[in-house]
């Protein structure tokens, strides 16, 4: 690992990776190797999670693909030095602030986007002008390997290398010094990374997960809603990290709500989930097993099937959850969607404000105080009404979470700003000497203090 850094850390201090034709290249030439690839990146995604080829195009090569487009139409203007103003007693002076790459920086991904969540901070990282290792799960073995091949054949191999393995590499990886590590995953792993990086005052970016809760009232048009929290919910078979984990509503509602979501799952994988193309599997035997546990006990309104053969749990929702069994302890990362029941909005937002901070928040309803109540009663990364998970596509919004659901940002410039130091440069001319009126002695001149 030493070596694999200290090489990087050579390549950066040549100066190459500062110009922004370099950075451009760079950022074509990862843009080259997605649509070049296509074919395999699908293959590669299917081997993995049984991903339909549309889910990798919307939600793994695209969202990388929109971020290298609207970072290289905005670079130029990101890199750009911003004049500051000055305090007029500081006069005459001039002061800018001037981006700066950060040097070597560590990308770790998780295994359920494992192209996306290794690649687009890769983007901000080399937009910024830094060299990079990046460390792929190991989980999603088949996109871990196909980003070692094809990486270096097409961005520059001095400034990005590939490190793949479990906990043993990234362990050995953590014990290098990095100008930044970012970190997407789960919550008990940033610790690890936090804890590591502390160790070397490195500064760190956490993705982490949580459960991401869905509020849903009687004034939205109930049908459309259950098509989108289902649609969010079974992207990649529930194992995404800003799926709808539970939803909260009225019994009522809720009543109304899951013949709904039946009737969504139907419409969108047909009778039989598990035959569709489009319906994903549970990564691992192991993560199989484990949404299985959570299912003890529970009497599913819908689903609940386990198929081992093929890695599949049936879409499944549990109605009138009980808040304090398995299912609503950690996030659920699979297909099952428990429903638990409130008398109110502002029942909702007290359950909400009283856990964790969740990654994301979906609230639909129609009502102008009661979307106001969620905005200003609760935190989350982010807060979308009437859609799950599409923020994730917009990259003039900061993706990220807060509290225990991470910190830090990144997407369009917000990986700019991540990747970069806002260096201050301060320029004061010497003559005329203006700055005399704060040497001392300072007798009895006022301070305005
Ligand atoms: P994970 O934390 O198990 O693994 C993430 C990375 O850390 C992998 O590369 C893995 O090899 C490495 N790792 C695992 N154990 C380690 C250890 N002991 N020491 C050092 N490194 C170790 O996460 P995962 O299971 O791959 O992903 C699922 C989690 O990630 C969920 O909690 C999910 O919500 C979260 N997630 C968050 C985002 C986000 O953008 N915020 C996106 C996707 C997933």
């Amino acid at each position: 690992m030493k070596d694999v850094t200290a090489a990087l850390r050579e390549h950066f201090d040549t100066g190459i990776t500062r110009g922004r034709h370099w950075r451009r290249a760079q950022l074509r030439a990862l843009r080259r190797m997605l649509t070049e690839n296509q074919g395999r990146i699908e293959r590669a995604l299917a081997a993995d999670l049984g991903k339909a080829p549309a889910e990798v195009v919307i939600t793994e090569t695209g969202i990388v693909i929109s971020e290298i487009d609207h970072t290289l139409r905005h670079l130029r203007r990101w890199m750009r030095p911003r004049r500051a103003r000055l305090p007029l007693f500081m006069a005459p002076a001039r002061a800018r602030i001037v981006p700066q790459p950060l040097g070597v920086v560590l990308i770790i991904g998780p295994w359920n986007y494992p192209l996306q969540l290794l690649l687009a901070p890769l983007v901000g990282a080399l937009a910024a002008g830094n060299v990079a290792v990046v460390k792929p799960s190991e989980i999603a073995s088949a996109t871990s390997a196909l980003v070692a091949e094809l990486l270096p054949r097409y961005v520059d191999p001095a400034a990005v290398a590939v490190v793949e393995g479990g906990p043993e590499a990234t362990t050995a990886l953590l014990r290098e010094r990095f100008d930044h590590i970012f970190f997407t995953g789960s919550e008990p792993v940033g610790r690890i990374v936090a804890e590591a990086a502390a160790k070397t005052l490195t500064p760190v970016t956490l993705e982490l997960g949580g459960k991401s809760p869905v509020y849903v009232d009687a004034t939205v048009d109930l049908a459309v809603a259950a098509r989108r929290i289902m649609w969010g919910k079974l992207l990649n078979a529930g194992q995404t990290c800003v799926a709808p984990d539970y939803v909260l509503t009225t019994p009522k509602v809720a009543a109304a709500l899951v013949p709904l979501l039946r009737a969504a799952v139907a419409e969108m994988y047909g009778a039989e989930p598990a035959a569709s193309p489009d319906y994903g599997r549970i990564v691992t035997p192991r993560h199989l097993k484990r949404l299985e546990s959570l299912l003890d006990g529970q009497r599913p309104a819908f689903g609940g099937e386990v198929l081992e053969g093929t890695r599949q749990l049936a879409p499944t929702v549990i109605d009138d959850a009980d808040p304090d069994s398995p299912l609503m302890r950690e996030e659920i990362f699979g297909p099952i969607l428990p429903i638990v029941h409130v008398d109110s909005p502002r029942a909702a937002i007290d359950f909400i404000a009283a856990r964790p901070d969740p990654l994301a928040l979906y609230v639909f309803s129609d009502s102008r105080r009661v979307r106001r109540g969620f905005l200003v009663g609760t935190r989350s990364g982010a807060l979308n009404f009437g859609i799950p998970a599409a923020h994730l596509g917009v990259p003039e919004l900061p993706f990220g979470g807060v509290g225990n659901s991470g910190m830090g940002a990144y997407h369009g410039e917000f990986s700019f700003a991540t990747f970069s130091h806002d260096r201050p440069v301060l320029d004061k001319p010497l003559s005329p000497d203006s700055a005399a009126m704060a040497y001392p002695p300072y007798g009895r001149r006022a301070t305005g203090l």
